[in-house]
């Protein structure tokens, strides 16, 4: 029976992070992953180059039952810490939109980063192992410790942390086991769903944005009272691209989605004011300054039932048009109402929402209340990120507080 001090379940950004600052402790940490390669995730993350946190982390960036709960880990492990990590380090990055911060190398320099930080410390990272059974050692047996039995033996640890992440992208070594466990121990879960993920369309909707595929355009997507400004991306399927992303977090089956396609301007007033002053502009010349060529002219003939036009041929002017029909361009094109079929879930979504009820944990240490010893840290938790490195950071930090205690 292999005994440590440490057992960590996961080794993605929080598993590694903190088997990182538990090691600093001079605590003996051995990390457990039944994937092939550590940090799939981080890997994958911000199409390749990972944005790893952002300038800007607050707790209203996050989604939770309980929205203070993220508050304690992310004061304690800032932004700036992991900061100071990639400086140390040498690595480059860039900052994007909004204080998102990206490595200028590929995601791997971040992975490797953080796995020389492990090696560094002497904590072990064992792939390719399944954890079959968990068990709570009893007072007579040896108090307070934690026995698993897993596809490459029988292990012993003081402390147990639960870093095996949410259901999102099951090809990048995602399981229900953090889940799993917590069942296991009784402390309640939360209803989980796919979050930061596109969405798919009816086919009536779709007959209109499939053509449209490829092409991305700023837009303020608004539900259930929450609305974003970004980009939004015409897929094959359906709606992608930051904007949509971001609101699907705020999303469930049934409800609308209102999205302005162009954003920057109340339609209704201003062709209202065209008409007065240049009633002669063609309505069509209006609607191409704001949007792209393709979906101006997908709108005009779809949404609007305006012919198609030869060349010379003039199209309806803003002059002809009356408040009524005003009215409906604008209520078309800043307020679409898409027919929604739903998302692609897990496939694709880059977090799940809900998990490990946070009334269950200590915000300082991340250990369950009720089980000693026993801690929940990262995505598995019921704290989720807006996009933008934020999910990161609460990977990081989480991973963090808890190493600080294991
Ligand atoms: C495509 C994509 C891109 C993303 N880009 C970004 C980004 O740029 N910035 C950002 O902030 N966030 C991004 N995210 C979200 C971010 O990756 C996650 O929030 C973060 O990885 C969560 O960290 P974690 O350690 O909790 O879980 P994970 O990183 O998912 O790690 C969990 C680990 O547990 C292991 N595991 C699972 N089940 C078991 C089991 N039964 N036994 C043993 N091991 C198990 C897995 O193999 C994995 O290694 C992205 C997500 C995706 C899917």
């Amino acid at each position: 029976m292999s005994q440590h001090d440490v057992i960590i379940i996961g080794a993605g950004a929080a598993g590694l992070m903190c088997a990182i600052s538990a090691g600093k402790r001079g605590r003996n940490v051995l990390v457990l992953d039944h994937s092939r390669k550590a940090g799939n995730k981080i890997m994958v993350s911000g199409g390749g180059r990972c944005n790893f946190t952002n300038y800007y982390v607050e707790p209203n960036r996050y989604i939770s039952q309980n929205p203070h709960f993220c508050k304690s880990a992310l004061s304690r492990y800032t932004q700036w810490d992991f900061i100071a990590m990639v400086d140390k380090h040498g690595l480059p990055y860039s900052e994007k939109e909004e204080g998102q911060l990206f490595s200028d190398q590929k995601a791997k320099a971040i992975l490797d980063m953080m796995l020389q930080e492990v090696s560094e410390v002497k904590a072990q990272i064992q792939l390719e192992t399944v954890v079959e059974k968990i068990r709570q050692l009893d007072l007579s047996e040896a108090p307070n410790r934690f026995q698993l039995i897993t596809s490459k033996g029988a292990y012993q640890c003081e402390s147990l942390v639960i870093a095996t992440g949410g259901l999102s992208m099951p090809t990048m070594g995602a399981s229900g086991f953090g889940y799993q466990v917590a069942e296991q121990f009784g402390l309640n879960l939360l209803p989980r769903t796919p979050a930061l993920v596109p969405f798919t369309l009816q086919p009536d909707e779709k007959a209109f944005t499939e053509p449209l595929s490829g092409l991305s355009t700023p837009a303020r997507l608004s539900c259930n009272g929450v609305s974003f400004l970004g980009g939004l991306l015409f897929t094959h399927r359906g709606l992608s691209g930051p904007a949509v992303l971001q609101v699907s977090s705020y999303w469930t089956a049934g409800d609308q989605l209102e999205i302005n396609l162009i954003p920057e301007l109340d339609l209704e007033e201003h062709l209202k004011s065209l008409r007065h002053s240049k009633p002669k502009t063609e309505l069509r010349t209006v609607i191409n300054e704001y949007l792209p060529s393709r979906l101006a002219k997908a709108i005009l003939e779809q949404w609007l039932k305006q012919p198609v036009l030869e060349a010379g041929e003039k199209g309806i002017s803003v002059g002809d048009l009356s408040n009524a029909q005003i009215n409906n361009i604008a209520n078309r094109i800043q307020r679409w109402i898409p027919n929604l079929n739903g998302t692609e879930g897990y496939r694709t979504a880059e977090v799940t929402l809900g998990g490990v009820d946070t009334n269950e944990l200590s915000s300082k240490t991340m250990e369950a209340k009720k089980v000693p010893n026993l801690h929940f840290i990262g995505e598995v938790v019921d704290v989720s990120g807006h996009l933008g490195g934020f999910n990161f950071q609460w990977a990081w930090a989480s991973g963090w507080v808890a190493g600080e205690v294991v």
